[in-house]
């Protein structure tokens, strides 16, 4: 029988959902969750009363974290800004969170999951406008062109993600070149636009507490 031991999948199995944590993985029948869809641990399959409200908001917020790779500490000054900002907080907590070079370089298909795109840019195989930039926080503005360095153009995964970014839903607000390995923020994705299952209203709930 096929042993099942990966830790990302897990948190797919606690969310009840496929967030795409492994690249490739994830399109392929290895992915953990076609597998087995319920919850990980000894009790997993018996889960399944009733959750509060609170319950609820928490593991929306836990999902979206889990999504975008990103610690508590982070992901609530993410709420924070987007709260001080005009418009609807729940938006623009989706927004910042898209607007992360790393999550960039993941939907420009430059890497194929959110987590390789970290590590990339951390390695600095990416540039901003003709800079470089190495910070996977780092927040993309409109107009930015996010590029492959060309020295950089044969990293086995880089070609790899662009290989199989076929298989992923290609973002309307950006603008893809990947011939020549770059891409260009044509504008910050509306609420139509951002197709991730999460409910941002239930984490504003939760922080608004
Ligand atoms: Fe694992 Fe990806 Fe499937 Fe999630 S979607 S269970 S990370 S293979």
């Amino acid at each position: 029988m096929a042993r099942y031991s990966d830790a990302a999948c897990r948190l797919c199995r606690r969310e009840k959902l496929k967030l795409f944590l492994k690249g490739d993985r994830c399109y392929t029948d290895k992915c953990g969750f076609e597998r087995r869809s319920y919850a990980p641990g000894q009790h997993g399959q018996r889960r399944g009363g009733k959750i509060s409200d609170y319950g609820i908001q928490l593991r929306e917020k836990q999902k979206a974290k889990r999504i975008y790779g990103i610690l508590e500490k982070q992901f609530r000054r993410y709420y924070v800004k987007a709260d001080r900002q005009k418009g609807i907080t729940g938006t623009n907590l989706l927004v910042l969170l898209e607007r992360r070079l790393d999550n960039i370089v993941y939907r420009m298909g430059f890497a194929s999951s959110r987590n390789q795109a970290r590590q990339l840019v951390r390695h600095n195989h990416f540039t901003v406008n003709g800079r470089k930039v190495n910070i996977p926080s780092f927040q993309v503005r409109q107009g930015d062109v996010i590029a492959v360095k060309e020295k950089s153009w044969k990293i086995p995964a880089i070609l790899e993600a662009k290989e199989t970014f076929v298989r992923r839903e290609m973002p309307s607000w950006l603008e893809i070149d990947g011939d020549n390995f770059r891409g260009v923020v044509k504008a910050f994705p509306n609420r139509e636009e951002l197709t991730m299952p999460i409910n941002e209203q239930l984490i504003v709930e939760l922080y608004s507490k």
